[in-house]
């Protein structure tokens, strides 16, 4: 079985990492040499050929060569099917894509340019002003009215979202297997600052139609492998579908200590095989390690009190993940307060 992945990110080498066991050859490509991945797996000498070679051929980011991926859909061999890749090439896709099939997000509106976005914000109050392509961990956001100068000078159109107040963020991550089976992971609660996940706690519980939500998502297209769907709970009792991400996720790194990691499902699943439900699920938490270089990382502090992985970047730009530590305990109460020693250590 031969599995070809594109973008050699930290992603891609947790699922080259997860599938040692399984027997495939695994290969990825990345534009960029020393990307991480290729520690781990190895690097076609020509992409297209690859393509045409490899059994099944999925993602691990949004913004892939989209050439490469066509042609694996057009060979049948793209999992999860292009229709997902196609919605994360616009949040206002993506947000169309939530109201057609009924799935509740912010109020958002589409502004042609600033003035209207500015127009709509004021009429919101407060508001979120996204730039609809390639924004992530908090980038290419603006909240009106703090940020109006900054939305002037934005171009294109533009996502325009109610500010809503935030009781907390959780997360599903759901597998998908070839025969329509789907397992949930159980929800990770999600802390942000500055809109990038530095840390999270795993199981918590999610309100019924969130899972039903994820469904819809999964059925719309017959999803393949791992998805993930962030939720808002806003204050006054909303469960608010934010984004979707078609792939692996940071949210559910926590997965890896349990028996069935998102990493070894998501292979397992777009390569056709069975996919397999986690049996022993500890409380765990999972810390980011975000532009920390190496030689600054408390390592041996890091160690007592969880596992800690490595991403091997070459250079640690802020806010750039390096790595991650994962807790596990007897109670969500211990692993959080571990959590904050590790944050302590890290920062
Ligand atoms: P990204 O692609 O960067 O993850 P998100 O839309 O998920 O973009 O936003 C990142 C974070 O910013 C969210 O997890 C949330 O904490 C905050 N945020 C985003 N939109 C809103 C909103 N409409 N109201 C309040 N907070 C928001
Ligand atoms: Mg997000």
């Amino acid at each position: 079985m031969r599995l070809f992945v594109l973008g050699g990110g930290q992603l891609a080498l947790m699922m080259c990492w997860e599938s040692q066991r399984i027997p495939v050859d695994f290969s990825v490509y990345d534009p960029d040499s020393s990307a991480p991945a290729y520690r781990c797996a190895r690097r076609p000498a020509d992409p297209l050929e690859e393509v045409e070679r490899a059994d099944a051929v999925t993602f691990e980011f949004e913004n892939v060569d989209i050439s490469l991926a066509e042609r694996a859909e057009r060979l049948g061999k793209l999992r999860p099917p292009l229709a997902y890749l196609r919605l994360k090439k616009s949040r206002l896709e993506e947000r169309a894509f939530f109201d057609s099939i009924g799935v509740p997000t912010v109020p958002w509106r589409r502004a042609a340019g600033w003035e209207e976005a500015l127009k709509i914000a004021e009429s919101m109050r407060r508001a979120v002003v996204k730039v609809p392509t390639g924004g992530y961990d908090g980038k290419g956001q603006y909240v009106y009215p703090r940020e109006a100068g900054a939305i002037s000078r934005l171009e294109g159109e533009l996502l325009v979202e109610e500010y809503v107040d935030i009781k907390r963020e959780f997360s599903i991550v759901a597998v998908r297997a070839e025969n329509g089976n789907v397992y949930f992971y159980p929800p990770a609660q999600n802390y942000y600052v500055h809109g990038i996940l530095v840390w999270n706690i795993a199981p918590v519980k999610a309100p019924e139609e969130a899972y039903e939500y994820v469904h819809r998502i999964l059925d719309r297209w017959k999803y393949v492998g791992v998805l993930a769907v962030e939720f808002f709970e806003t204050s006054d009792g909303r469960i608010l579908a934010n984004e979707i991400a078609p792939r692996v996720h940071n949210t559910a790194h926590w997965t890896l200590e349990t028996d069935a990691s998102q990493f070894e499902n998501h292979v397992k699943a777009v390569l056709g095989l069975p996919v397999r439900e986690p049996k022993a699920i500890a409380p765990t938490a999972m810390v980011n390690i975000l532009g920390v270089p190496i030689e600054k990382l408390p390592v041996a502090e890091l160690e007592r009190i969880g596992k800690i992985y490595w991403y091997y970047k070459k250079e640690a730009r802020p806010r750039r993940k390096m790595g991650h530590v994962n807790i596990t305990g007897g109670s969500l109460a211990e692993v959080a307060s571990k959590a904050r020693l590790a944050l302590q250590l890290i920062y």
